[in-house]
C-alpha cells in the first residue's frame, strides 16, 4: 500500500518564489493497494497524475476516483485529466452528491458549453459513478473502503482504505466540531440535544480512526489562524493531535491541507512544533509534500 501526494495545498494552487518546496497544487492523492488503483480527490495535483498514468498505461486501465467533497480545490483538476481522454481507462467516479447537486452534475456542470469546450458525454474513457452515503462500504479486489461526514460546509466524506498490508485514512476538510457544526444536515440533527450531537460526531471520528497505520488530516490553519474562522471548516496540529489522543495506539499523523498564504519558511515552523507536540503524546507526525509517498 502505497500513498503518494500530487497535491496538498488548500483553496487555490500556489506557484510563487519561496512557495515550492512543499508544492503548490491543490489536493489530490494517489494510492496503490495491491491491484486496486485509487485517486482522493482531483485538485490541481489531478494533472500531473493523470500524466503518469497515462503514460503508464500499457493496457486497459481502472482508476477509483473518491471525492471528498466538490469545493473548488478538490475538483478543478478533472477537465484536465488526460485518461479521461483515453478509452483505455474504464474510471469510476464515487462521493456523495452535494447540497444542491448529485454527483454526476457536480462533474457534468465542469465541462459545460461556456466554462470548457469538451462535453462530459464526449469523453472517450468509460465514466461511471458510484453515490455514496456516510457509513457506507465500497470493497475493491485488494481494498475496503469506508466513509463518514466530517464537519466541513456541505457534504463532505472522510476515507478509510483497509488491505492487508494496513490501513490508511483521509481526513480533509473538517473542522473542530465544539459549537461550530457545519456539516449538510448536521445542524438538524444536532437541534435538540447540540452537545449530544458533538460527543456522538468525535466517538465516531475516533472510532473511525482507531486501528489506522496513517491518518492525512486537514491542518490548514494554526491555532492564530483559526481564530474567528472555524466555520471555514478546517483544523489545526494541535486539533488533530487532539483528536488522536484519545487512541491507546494513535497512527502516524500527515499535516495536510496546506494553506496557499503558508511559504516553505512558515511550513518548516509548523511541521516543527507539530513534531515536538506529538513527540510528546508518542505520535508520529509527517508533513504532506508533493511527490513524496507513504508506504505500508
Ligand atoms: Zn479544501
Amino acid at each position: 500500500m502505497r500513498l503518494t501526494v500530487y497535491g496538498t495545498r488548500g483553496s487555490y494552487p500556489v506557484c510563487r518564489a519561496g512557495y515550492n518546496r512543499f508544492g503548490g497544487n491543490t489536493t489530490c492523492l494517489y494510492l496503490r493497494s495491491g491491484q486496486d488503483q485509487i485517486i482522493i480527490d482531483g485538485g490541481s495535483g489531478l494533472l500531473p497524475l493523470g500524466d503518469r498514468l497515462a503514460r503508464d498505461c500499457d493496457a486497459r486501465h481502472r482508476v477509483h476516483v473518491f471525492l471528498t467533497h466538490p469545493h473548488w480545490d478538490h475538483v478543478m483538476g478533472f477537465p484536465f485529466f488526460r485518461p479521461a481522454y483515453d478509452a483505455r481507462f474504464a474510471i469510476t467516479i464515487y462521493g456523495a452528491d452535494s447540497e444542491n447537486k448529485k454527483l454526476e452534475q457536480i462533474f457534468h456542470s465542469q465541462y459545460r458549453s461556456g466554462s470548457f469546450p469538451v462535453a462530459f458525454d464526449a469523453l472517450p474513457a468509460r465514466m461511471g459513478f458510484h453515490r455514496l452515503q456516510a457509513g457506507d462500504e465500497v470493497r475493491l479486489v485488494d481494498t475496503t473502503v469506508r466513509c463518514i461526514q466530517l464537519n466541513h460546509p456541505g457534504m463532505d466524506l472522510g476515507y478509510r482504505f483497509d488491505s492487508a498490508r494496513g490501513s490508511i485514512v483521509i481526513l480533509t476538510d473538517l473542522a473542530p466540531i465544539v459549537g461550530n457544526i457545519l456539516g449538510l444536515g448536521m445542524k438538524e440533527r444536532a437541534a435538540d440535544h447540540p452537545r449530544g450531537f458533538e460527543q456522538d460526531y468525535q466517538s465516531l471520528l475516533v472510532d473511525f480512526i482507531k486501528g489506522a497505520d496513517l491518518v492525512l488530516y486537514d491542518t490548514n490553519f494554526t491555532e492564530e489562524e483559526i481564530v474567528g474562522k472555524q466555520h471555514w471548516g478546517h483544523s489545526t496540529p494541535q486539533e488533530a493531535l487532539q483528536v488522536l489522543g484519545h487512541l491507546d495506539a494513535p497512527p502516524g499523523l500527515v499535516l495536510a491541507h496546506h494553506d496557499p498564504d503558508h511559504d516553505d519558511a512558515c511550513m518548516d515552523e509548523i511541521y516543527r512544533l507539530a513534531g515536538r507536540a506529538g513527540a510528546g503524546q508518542g505520535i508520529d507526525v509527517f508533513i504532506a509534500k508533493e511527490g513524496g509517498s507513504f508506504e505500508l
